[in-house]
């Protein structure tokens, strides 16, 4: 094996340990959490909106209800005092429709208190709702911030990558495919360090000592390959 291409491998790894962190990077900005944070709170609201104008919808339907009744009880109110004031009926039907005033003349006072009642909770309903989706609303403009930042950043961390990539594939040119293959399996099995640089008898992938025999051993083989780590070794 030429030593050589063991040393453009060593390139390639380098350039591979840069692409690994521009990776991690990508997928750990802080505005990623900003942003999942934020769309977590918008779906919370969307169900709260949904529950209390629900809510809001029911009081204004029982309302119309209670109002519409009210108009009812009053018309025919006024059609049995309009009789009464006539006078013209028996001293019997006189007293019954007396005692039917007084009996509507309670419910009315009833339904008024109910509708007071109505009223009272309406508005506090209202603003809630309102509030509901004024806060739904700077939770989506802040979340629209986040994508902002996350397409700039993300838009950085690619060109990048491209250039990394670019150079990857440069350095890749003079080195042999079984090699390649090689680099890579172990790449993936050895936490990204596949190679490393044999100094003063210590591996620069795991950094433990190679005994002179251990030494020989390895830089014996076509691919030196540490004896410990079985990363391959560059002198
Ligand atoms: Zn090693």
């Amino acid at each position: 094996m030429e030593m050589t291409s063991l040393a453009d491998l060593l390139d390639v790894q380098d350039l591979d340990l840069q692409i690994d962190r521009l990776l991690a990077r990508r997928q750990s900005l802080p505005e990623l959490d900003a942003y999942k944070d934020a769309h977590e709170r918008e779906q919370e609201l969307t169900a709260e909106i949904m529950t209390a104008a629900g809510e809001l919808k029911t009081l204004e339907l029982e309302f119309d209800k209670s109002e519409g009744e009210l108009q009812i009880l009053e018309a025919k109110l006024t059609e049995h005092e309009t009789r009464l004031f006539a006078g013209g009926m028996s001293a019997r039907e006189t007293e019954h429709m007396r005692l039917e005033v007084q009996s509507l003349h309670g419910q009315q006072e009833a339904l008024e208190e109910r509708v007071l009642a109505m009223l009272e909770r309406l508005d506090p309903a209202r603003e809630h709702v309102a509030g509901l989706e004024a806060r739904r609303e700077a939770t989506i403009q802040e979340k629209a911030g986040h994508e902002t930042s996350i397409k700039s950043e993300w838009k950085l961390i690619d060109a990048e990558l491209a250039r990394k990539e670019e150079r990857k594939a440069e350095a890749l040119v003079p080195v042999p495919p079984d090699l390649v293959e090689m680099y890579e399996t172990l790449r993936r099995s050895k936490e990204g360090v596949a190679i490393g640089r044999f100094e003063h008898g210590v591996c620069g992938g795991c950094h433990m000592t190679l005994s002179p025999a251990e030494q020989n051993e390895a830089f014996q083989a076509d691919i030196p390959r540490c004896v410990h780590c079985r990363r391959i070794l560059v002198a």
